[in-house]
C-alpha cells in the first residue's frame, strides 16, 4: 500500500518510517512534487493535522496521514502548544525557540511538559485520527544533540537523559509521534493487512 505522509522535515520521515511495516511504502510531499509550505492556520493540533491531510487528498487525490505536534508545558498553560514551531518567531528556529522557553521557565520549580501528536488519517474516503503523549520535564539547560526541536531540554518520564541524549531507538520506542504512529499502524493492519 501507498500512502502519503504529509511533511518535508526529513526527520520526521525517517522516524516515521522506521515504524512503519515493509508492506505500507511511504510518500513524502517531495515524492508527490508537492513543493509548499501547507498553511497551518488552525487553533489546535487536530485542526492542523487535518488541513494537512485534507490539502494532499483533495489536490492530489491521495489517500494520506499528517501529524501535527506541541509541546504542552503546564505551568504556562500548555503553551508552546500548536505554536511550538514559532514560538520565538517566524523563523522557526529550534535553538531560538528552546532559549525562550528556559527564559519563561527560568525560577519555575514546576517544569512537567507533555509531548502531543495528533495523526489524521485520510483513507478510502473516510477519516480517522489517532493521539500519542509522552510525559516528561524540561531541564534547565540543553543536552545532547540527538533529534531536533525541543529534543535537548525534554526529558521524559522515567530517563535522567534528554531526547537530545537518548539514541533514535530508544526515542521511538517512547515518544509521543511513535506513540499516536503505533495506533495509525494497529489501525492499517487491521483494514489492510
Ligand atoms: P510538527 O507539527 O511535527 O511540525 O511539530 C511542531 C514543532 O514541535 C516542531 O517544529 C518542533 O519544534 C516541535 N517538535 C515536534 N516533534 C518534536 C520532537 O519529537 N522533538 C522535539 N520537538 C518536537
Amino acid at each position: 500500500m501507498k500512502l502519503v505522509f504529509a511533511t518535508h522535515n526529513e526527520h520526521k520521515l525517517k522516524e516515521v518510517q522506521q515504524l512503519l511495516p515493509d508492506h505500507i511504502s511511504l510518500l513524502s510531499l517531495n515524492d508527490i512534487k508537492c513543493f509548499e509550505e501547507i498553511p497551518e492556520t488552525g487553533q489546535t493540533l487536530a485542526e492542523n493535522a487535518k488541513i494537512k491531510a485534507d490539502f494532499v487528498t483533495q489536490t492530489y487525490g491521495l489517500d494520506c496521514f499528517s501529524d501535527d505536534t506541541g509541546l504542552l508545558v503546564d505551568t504556562l498553560d500548555g503553551q508552546p502548544g500548536v505554536y511550538s514551531a514559532r514560538y520565538a518567531g517566524g523563523q522557526k528556529n529550534a535553538d531560538d525557540n528552546m532559549a525562550k522557553l528556559l527564559t519563561e521557565l527560568q525560577h519555575e520549580p514546576n517544569r512537567s511538559a507533555r509531548f502531543k501528536t495528533v495523526v489524521h488519517l485520510n483513507l478510502n474516503g473516510e477519516s480517522h485520527t489517532f493521539e500519542g503523549t509522552v510525559e516528561g520535564m524540561i531541564t534547565e539547560k540543553k543536552h545532547g544533540e540527538n533529534g531536533f526541536g525541543y529534543d535537548p531540554i525534554f526529558q521524559p518520564e522515567g530517563f535522567d537523559k534528554t531526547f537530545g541524549e537518548l539514541s533514535a531507538e530508544i526515542k521511538n520506542t517512547i515518544s509521543h509521534r511513535a506513540r499516536a504512529i503505533a495506533k495509525l499502524v494497529a489501525f492499517l493492519k487491521k483494514v489492510a493487512p
